[in-house]
């Protein structure tokens, strides 16, 4: 089975989680994060969606209104409501499977508190439709959701320096991981000093037992992604036999994981710091599989390839078809697994249509139908088995 994505861990992370801790670990992360993202600042989290509740809190942003696009992480709305605030969500373009900017101004009311820009699948925003906007609304304040590009370009102009700040995601599955954990990035020195206060008084200390049990779960992930052994995961994963370890949400509840106010571990600093430093390396790969689909897939028939841009960074090689079951089963049948990120809009998630009321969002609706991930992990000749084993007669 090749499996939907495949962490790019090699002996290096594996060593720096066995090394000793040291107290300045996560610092010496977030300085090689800084460094990497070409911020002033990066502060570290133990989820993503820790750092942007608390990004919202040291902006000042509470009983307003936050504006996120419908199609997206559905923790990035937990934290908006859990940070004291409203959702408002923008319906999506199908294009570029990010927030129809077109769609913003009407969004906007005396209670805007923030702007959350996504560069879903790594697929970057268009920072000059995004600049107009501003332009129009020059108080308006803009967060990068950046979880899925990283350091993603829109004509050399890098995404995460295109706002007051810029969060990432750092969990298993994403580009660059520290096991779980997340990061705020700014170039605002106030704005980090502020950053860094709450989170000294809001999160504890990491414990000694979140400690040994990241590293459990990091010794569990070589293993599974051993291809002889992934198939016997996927198996049961699909039997539902994982779901606590791979389910990350509940359609009734707006929750947070248990752990979401214990600092990143130093565990997790060492093996981000590693992961950081391939960076480049990472996104080469993920580059070569999409341009390998980008010509192998072009022109088929009830297929639509995303857009080809140079400075995506591909989270995720996402195409769309109104035949999503058949392609997923297809799959399964020729050991692929193809993943249906993201599989749902979030105000049609059963809290959030109880709780807010909101403009209908049918493209979100239909990407949430119709999206198909190919792996992407396995660079340019693995694009080419994939084709292979999906498209033969
Ligand atoms: C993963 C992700 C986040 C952050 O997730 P955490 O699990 O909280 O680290 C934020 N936004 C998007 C779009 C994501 O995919």
């Amino acid at each position: 089975m090749i499996p939907r994505f495949r962490p790019n861990l090699g002996w290096r992370e594996l060593l720096a989680a066995l090394t000793p801790p040291r107290s300045e670990d996560v610092e010496r992360f977030e300085r090689a994060f800084a460094d990497e993202m070409q911020q002033r600042h990066a502060v570290a989290f133990p989820y993503g969606r820790t750092g942007l509740m608390l990004l919202l809190e040291a902006l000042g942003i509470r009983g307003m209104e936050v504006i996120c696009p419908a199609y997206t992480c559905v923790v990035v709305a937990h934290a908006i409501v859990l940070s004291g605030n409203t959702p408002i969500f923008v319906d999506s373009d199908a294009r570029d499977f990010n927030m129809d900017l077109d769609k913003v101004p009407a969004a906007i009311t005396e209670r805007t508190g923030a702007l959350i820009a996504t560069s879903i699948f790594g697929c970057p925003v268009d920072l000059d439709r995004l600049d107009r906007i501003r332009a129009s609304y020059p108080r308006l304040i803009v967060i990068q959701d950046c979880a899925h590009s990283f350091a993603a370009e829109w004509n050399g102009h890098p995404v995460q320096r295109a706002g007051r700040a810029a969060i990432f995601g750092l969990n298993i599955s994403k580009i660059v991981t520290s096991i779980f954990g997340g990061m705020v990035t700014t170039d605002d020195d106030q704005l980090a000093h502020r950053l860094r206060a709450i989170r000294q008084i809001r999160l504890r200390p990491a414990s000694m037992g979140k400690s040994i049990r990241r590293l459990l779960y990091l010794f569990a992930v070589y293993p599974s992604f051993w291809p002889p052994f992934y198939t016997l995961v996927n198996a049961l994963e699909r039997a539902g036999c994982l779901a606590r370890f791979v389910k990350y949400y509940d359609e009734s509840l707006i929750d947070m994981p248990l752990d979401c106010m214990e600092a990143m571990t130093a565990v997790e600093a060492r093996v981000g710091r590693v992961q950081i430093g391939r960076y480049r390396e990472i996104i080469r790969r993920r580059r070569a599989a999409a341009t390998e689909y980008d010509q192998l897939l072009a022109g088929r028939e009830r297929l639509a390839l995303p857009p080809a841009i140079a400075g995506a960074t591909y989270s995720h090689y996402t195409v769309r078809s109104d035949a999503r079951d058949h392609w997923l089963r297809k799959g399964i049948q020729r050991g692929v697994q193809l993943g249906s990120l993201v599989e749902y809009s979030v105000p049609e998630l059963r809290v959030y249509r109880e709780r807010y009321s909101s403009v209908e969002c049918p493209v979100a609706a239909q990407l949430a139908r119709e999206a198909i991930n190919l792996p992407v992990t396995g660079g340019a000749r693995g694009a080419r088995m994939v084709v292979e084993r999906l498209i033969r007669t």
